[in-house]
């Protein structure tokens, strides 16, 4: 069945309201949609069974994919997204952003080989990733596309390039996340934690995200006051580093 799948896009381009008028190219490096989590409140189940889900049908395009690409091919689709630009002119993307449905960084070491390519290529506008901050997880397993254990991730990613990153934190406890978003990892949440810690460090401009007005039986988010006010106390952020999504306009990740 799924070889029986057609292959979707690796580079993709759409308008986001919430972006103020930027247009940034997006990179999904994701296969057959994976993601250590399984968020009550995510629409990846649609594209798993292969049904409409409302970021595919925004972004314009399928995002299946039965294998990662590899870097030469994502370089390749990019350079083909700028119209009427030889390669020279990558410097003038204004953002490059690693999005799809499902966790980009699982393929850890293809997303940081692709942001070293990009800077070589003449890349020098943001490059971004948004992630389920999972990822000293995914080192501690080597899971999936994380094949080497005692990285220090955030390190990694700042000296690849890295200029901007989402998480997703949505919880302000172990319980509550794990209720909420059922990962496959004992601990997630303490180092999902760490991890945006690590990234404030390292001074990747860093924003964190939470999901609100959800609720699933007794499972139910809490408002954008406690989270920004956790958010502020946990990891010393902003609220302008805090992006507040609303499950009913939420279209996953
Ligand atoms: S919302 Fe994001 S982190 Fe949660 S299951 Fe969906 S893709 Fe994974």
């Amino acid at each position: 069945m799924d070889n029986a799948r057609k292959n979707g896009s690796v580079v993709y381009s759409f308008a986001t309201p919430h972006e103020r008028g930027a247009n940034p190219l997006y990179i999904n490096v994701i296969p057959k949609f994976r993601c250590p989590n399984r968020c009550r409140f995510c629409r990846r189940g649609d594209a798993i069974n292969g049904k409409p889900n409302i970021y595919e049908k925004k972004a314009g395009t399928s995002l299946y994919l039965r294998r990662a690409p590899k870097v030469e091919e994502i370089i390749g689709e990019v350079r083909a997204m700028v119209p009427g630009m030889s390669p020279e002119f990558l410097g003038y993307i204004p953002e490059i952003a690693f999005v799809g449905l499902g966790e980009p960084l699982a393929q850890f070491d293809l997303v940081c080989e692709t942001i070293r390519a990009l800077r070589r290529a003449g890349h020098v506008g943001k490059i971004r990733v948004d992630t389920d901050g999972t990822i000293k997880c995914m080192v501690a397993a080597q899971w999936d596309g994380c094949t080497r254990a005692g990285i220090d991730p955030a390190r990694e990613l700042e000296a690849a390039g890295l200029n901007e990153i989402r998480i997703s934190v949505n919880e302000t406890n172990s319980d509550d996340y794990d209720a909420l978003c059922r990962p496959c990892f004992r601990n997630a949440f303490e180092n999902i934690c760490s991890f945006v810690n690590d990234c404030v460090s390292e001074r990747i401009k860093t924003f964190v995200s939470f999901v609100v007005n959800f609720a699933d039986g007794e499972v139910r988010t809490k408002s954008p006051e406690e989270y920004t006010e956790f958010a502020r106390l946990r990891f010393g952020l902003r609220p302008e580093s805090v992006i507040i999504r609303d499950y009913m306009a939420s279209e996953g990740e």
